[in-house]
């Protein structure tokens, strides 16, 4: 099918989205009416299990509507169900959606639509591609990365969880810890040990572990914003098929750094998490902030780090499309995107003062405090600052390479 130009898929995303029946965000142009709609600026969400779980129904219902219309999976090959088209109709189909209350986002979502599903098309078998993706795409099932462990997080090669096979099957024990959202997630993509006598890099296989396994125990963390996004998931000699193992025994590693690119690539994109810069612009009318003349100038600072993300945006997805691949500018892209949300929090706490920290019941202002506690997640989710900083001085400043002792040791003599 031949792709239709920019500007047709634009009025016809616009004209889908009229009648979908979403209530509208704001004014056409996409700003917030202020004291109208939620005031949800979270960048983690706040919320008991039910009202969670409440919310992500309605996630995937919207994500399932999107994917039938043909819009929910645009840059995917038509067998998946996709449209085969660019990036960029991408970007446009969000512009216009942000226009509408979708009803906000979930990072078990992103994961599943953004990291797994991309990572079992490259990655897994053809049976694995015709059971998951389609599932996944259309939000019918989710899927959490079990990854991080207690003692393997910036350093995720040295982690412990192992599996031993056992005829056809493998049996899988250890500790994961940070696992977003596995306490609504169906399935897990885990990296685990299968052999602890080679370097560690080398012995780690994936896995796609279901999460209703005997011997998963699931335990929510509640971090300082007040929600509980975060769980320790415990695994008991949890039996997993063959069948179900992503790529090939001992090449975990690959599989992870595929599904960490993912991660790298979407923090690239210019839309954050919480409260955006035209929120901002709204609060900063309702307080005077934008005719204090510190102020406006700190607001102003806001808005030019947006613009600026998105030109560096437009950038990357022509370099991308003439071939060449982000790199290590995936990490400049990722503190860019922290940065412009720690802006955004700075901003608000010199325009709310108090009224950030006291919750007077009034639309639109205590609110921010949940972007405010929630955004410094973001310096270490997918890669510490420090991790990044390391790739951009290893990989594009040349400068020397951080001491690595443990490359020919096998994992079992490493220290941990
Ligand atoms: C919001 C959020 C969501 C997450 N979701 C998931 C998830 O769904 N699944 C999952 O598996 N994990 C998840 N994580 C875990 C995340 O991947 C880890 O927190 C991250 O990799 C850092 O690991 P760590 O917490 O063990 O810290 P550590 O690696 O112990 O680091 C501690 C400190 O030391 C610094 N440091 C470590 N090594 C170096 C070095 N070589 N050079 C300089 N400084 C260094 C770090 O920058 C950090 O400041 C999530 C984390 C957050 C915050």
């Amino acid at each position: 099918m031949r792709s239709p130009s920019l500007e047709t898929f634009r009025e016809q995303a616009r004209a889908w989205l009229t009648e979908s029946g979403l209530p509208r965000a704001g004014t056409d142009d996409g700003v917030p009416v202020w004291g109208s709609g939620s005031d949800d600026v979270s960048v983690f969400h706040n919320l008991s299990f039910e009202a969670e779980r409440a919310l992500l129904d309605r996630l995937r219902e919207w994500q399932r509507t999107k994917y039938e219309a043909g819009y929910g999976a645009l840059t995917w090959p038509e067998e998946f169900g996709g449209r085969a088209l660019a990036p960029e109709f991408e970007d446009v189909f969000a512009a216009e959606e942000r226009a509408f209350d979708a009803g906000g986002a979930h990072e078990l979502l992103s994961v599943t639509l953004h990291l797994i599903a991309p990572t079992i098309r490259l990655l897994g078998t053809d049976e694995q591609r015709q059971r998951f993706i389609r599932s996944f795409l259309s939000g019918r099932e989710l899927a959490c990365q079990l990854f991080s462990e207690p003692g393997a997080g910036s350093d995720l090669a040295s982690l412990g969880t192992r599996a031993v096979r056992d005829g056809g099957d493998w049996v899988i024990s250890g500790q994961k810890v940070w696992t977003s959202g596995a306490q609504f997630a169906q399935w897990g993509q885990l990296i685990a040990r299968t052999d602890p006598d080679v370097p560690k890099h080398q012995g780690m296989t994936a896995f796609l572990v279901p999460m209703e396994s005997p011997g998963i125990e699931i335990r929510p963390l509640r971090q300082m914003s007040g929600g509980t996004s975060f769980n320790e998931v415990f695994l008991d000699q949890v039996r997993v098929p063959d069948s179900l193992r992503l790529g090939e025994v001992g090449h975990g590693w690959k599989v992870a750094l595929t599904t960490l690119g993912f991660e790298r690539g979407a923090s690239s994109s210019t839309t954050g998490v919480g409260g955006s810069w035209r929120q901002a612009v709204g609060l900063a009318a309702f307080t005077g902030a934008d005719r204090d003349p510190v102020l406006r100038q700190q607001l102003a600072d806001v808005v030019i780090a947006h613009k600026l993300g998105e030109i560096a945006h437009a950038r990357d997805e022509q370099a991308r499309r003439q071939g060449h691949p982000l790199g290590a500018v995936g990490s400049v892209r990722k503190m860019q995107w922290v940065r412009r949300m720690l802006g955004i929090s700075d901003f608000v706490a010199a325009a709310l003062g108090p009224r950030l920290v006291v919750d007077s019941g009034e639309w639109g202002t205590f609110a921010w405090s949940q972007h405010v506690l929630g955004v410094p997640g973001y310096r270490i989710a997918g890669g510490s600052d420090e991790i990044q900083r390391n790739i951009i001085a290893e990989r594009m400043l040349g400068l020397p390479a951080e001491p690595r002792t443990d490359r020919t040791t096998p994992w079992r003599d490493c220290r941990r």
